[in-house]
């Protein structure tokens, strides 16, 4: 039989959808799915056979019936394959081997020491073979890659900078492909963050979120109707940089009184460094401190909770978003921070744009950015399912 193009992709695009139906509504009966989807039992009997075949798709049994034969459900394959997300943060790395449906198989943290790319590509070469050592058997194996970079990132996959690490115009995707195949994804890692709280995390149920990523600086991912908002040059985000005071503190991006210089964990450990007399604190010892009940410890934590409202107001009236999702370090002090931030956003944000909006702290913690960039490449992979040995055999 010869198949035109157009029926090729009308095909292609069928079977991707009839998986995705699998994925989202699983465990789920052939017509189930030809109910939900609108297309004819047997097509859908069809694709749903190549799917099995290519083992992305698995039966279990019988669900409940409706009078007559009891249907056979279907079942997302999450262990047909793996991917590995890479966090690359100020003092280490944090590497996640995830099923098909993000579930950590393995993870790793390794501290990084010096920042140069070539010394970090090294780092994330070796932990990603050490993740890829005793791989549980699976078909598909390794699907791909992705990591999270504290900096701008073009279309391309080049980072342009990355102020933190001290990198301008790195080329990772080159590097990485050479080795590890062309399913590798880089990404700022607070959009990476979004994305991971939006598959896996506090972002669920939510179409129009921002994601902070509130750590040395404040970044964000912005999701907009379910996905990620990118910008013309891929560069949206930067919300640490807006300026919440003319004449504030000046800025690591020359600028005065930004977003960030009040309300990071950067602020606050600059804060905090004039109540610790022998060493500069760390958030861990502030956050000891506010633990016991330090008055002035928890008075700065308030401070800095204030502060972050004042730019959450911003965010809300611009956006009017459902969720805010707070990441990254500063989401640890989340307690200290809840009730100042809160109290602030209510006051300053218009009351018609707040009255949806939830601010929650991440569900995935530390690992939004890592479990965000893992799925990158296994989008990537499952959006071509005609990797399947059916699908070639067809064509020949
Ligand atoms: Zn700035």
């Amino acid at each position: 039989m010869k198949i035109t193009g157009d029926q090729q992709l009308i095909k292609k695009m069928n079977k991707t959808i009839v998986l995705n139906t699998i994925r989202q509504q699983q465990p789920l009966s052939r017509a189930d799915i030809s109910s939900v989807i609108g297309l004819n039992k047997a097509t859908v009997s069809s694709l749903v056979s190549e799917l099995i075949e290519s083992q992305l798709v698995s039966e279990i049994g019988p669900g409940e019936s409706s009078g007559g034969r009891k249907p056979t459900l279907l079942l997302f394959n999450r262990s047909a394959g793996f991917a590995i997300g890479v966090d690359i943060r100020v003092n280490d790395l944090l590497a996640v081997l995830v099923d098909m449906e993000g579930n950590v198989v393995r993870e790793k943290t390794v501290p990084l020491e010096d920042y140069s790319p070539g010394k970090v590509l090294d780092q994330i070469r070796k932990t990603i073979r050490g993740l890829m050592r005793r791989l549980p058997a699976s078909p598909y194996g390794v699907v791909g890659i992705g990591i999270g970079v504290p900096g701008l990132v073009d279309e391309k996959s080049q980072v342009i900078s990355a102020p933190n690490l001290g990198w301008d115009n790195v080329d990772l995707y080159e590097a990485l492909s050479a080795e590890f195949g062309s399913n590798i994804h880089i990404d700022n890692e607070a959009n990476a963050g979004a994305i991971g709280e939006k598959l896996y995390g506090a972002g669920r149920d939510s179409k129009d979120l921002i994601y902070l990523s509130i750590g040395i600086g404040i970044g964000s991912g912005i999701i907009v109707g379910g996905d990620l908002y990118r910008g013309t040059s891929n560069f949206s985000g930067e919300v640490g940089h807006m300026t919440v005071a003319e004449n504030g503190p000046l800025c690591r991006c020359g600028n005065r009184g930004c977003w960030e210089t009040l309300a990071s964990e950067k602020a606050l450990l600059d804060q905090a460094g004039t109540l610790w007399k022998d060493h500069s604190p760390s958030l861990e010892d502030i956050l000891k401190e506010a633990k016991q009940g330090n008055e002035q410890v928890l008075t700065l934590l308030e401070q800095i909770g204030s502060q972050l409202g004042v730019g959450l107001a911003n965010l809300v009236n611009i956006l009017n978003p459902e969720l805010i999702v707070i990441g990254n370090r500063l989401s640890l002090a989340g307690d200290y921070l809840r009730q100042a931030m809160l109290s602030t956003l209510g006051k300053r944000s218009l009351s018609y744009h707040r009255k949806q909006t939830h601010v929650d702290f991440a569900k995935l913690g530390i690992r939004s950015t890592a479990l965000g960039a893992a799925s990158l490449p296994i989008t990537a992979f499952l959006a071509e399912p005609d990797v399947s040995v059916t699908e070639a055999a067809l064509n020949s």
